[in-house]
């Protein structure tokens, strides 16, 4: 199928799947690939790494501002995936431990990170057909997106994925952590007052709970093919 240059925004709760249905669709129609969340990850990962981020969780902002516009946060294309970089450091691995992800929603509420991290995805998806994954993308970063997608997916189905997924890398989870984590940034996310997790009007709405990635993949065909093919086909005649 042959799908224009669109911008396609994917957001939704945490671990509802949102990365990998994106890379999905990327790979299924030649889309790049930007994970919004790898970069609040990144300035988190940087900020803790500097000493902004007290023992108790109290972030020294004024530091942490003072250094944000020389971050050189940047994606690369490294056969097929895109990987984030911080300088000439890759650091996917260290941007999704437990312990980044306890820290990324406060530090992602603060307005001053939200504009550097705009700034950069827009810079990123100069040129278009783009697929993104977030909480904002649909609603504040590109609230003109063709096709706008939220996903959502029961708590312990999302968590037992995360739990699968750091496993997986090496990691040594506690369930329990893992869910109340996933809990607190829900609830940090959607209640902040900078752009907060909301699904947009014209969103359509994905629950996973009980599909598979095939099954999402024919949803998506679906959507897609209802918004830029048959009904394109159906106003040309
Ligand atoms: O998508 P992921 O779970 O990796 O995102 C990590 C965190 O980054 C989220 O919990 C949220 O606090 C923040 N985020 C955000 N806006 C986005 C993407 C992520 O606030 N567009």
């Amino acid at each position: 199928m042959n799908v224009p240059d669109i911008i396609i925004a994917v957001d939704g709760f945490s671990s509802t799947g949102k990365s990998t249905f994106a890379k999905m669709v990327a790979k299924e129609f030649g889309f790049l690939y930007l994970d919004s969340g790898a970069m609040y990850r990144g300035v988190t990962l940087f900020a803790m790494e500097s000493g902004f981020i007290a023992a108790d969780g109290s972030i020294d902002e004024p530091a942490l501002k003072a250094v944000i516009g020389t971050l050189d946060l940047h994606f690369r294309r490294d056969s097929g995936a895109t990987l984030l970089f911080l300088g000439e450091r890759c650091i996917e691995d260290q941007i999704r431990t437990l312990e980044v992800s306890s820290h990324v929603s406060p530090i992602s509420a603060i307005p001053f990170v939200r504009n550097f991290v705009d700034g950069k995805l827009h810079a990123f998806s100069e040129g278009g057909r783009v697929i993104m994954d977030g909480r904002d993308i649909g609603t504040t970063v590109f609230p003109n997106a063709e096709l706008k997608i939220f996903m959502t997916a029961d708590e312990n189905v999302r968590a037992q994925r995360r739990f699968d997924e750091m496993v997986s890398k090496g990691q040594n989870p506690v369930f329990e952590e893992v869910l109340a984590n996933l809990k607190e940034r829900d609830y940090i996310d959607s209640h902040r007052e900078a752009s907060p997790l909301s699904q947009a009007a014209d969103a359509f709405v994905m629950d996973n709970t009980h599909m598979t990635m095939h099954e999402e993949l024919v949803w998506a065909l679906g959507v897609i093919q209802g918004k830029f093919g048959i009904l394109e086909a159906a106003l040309s005649c």
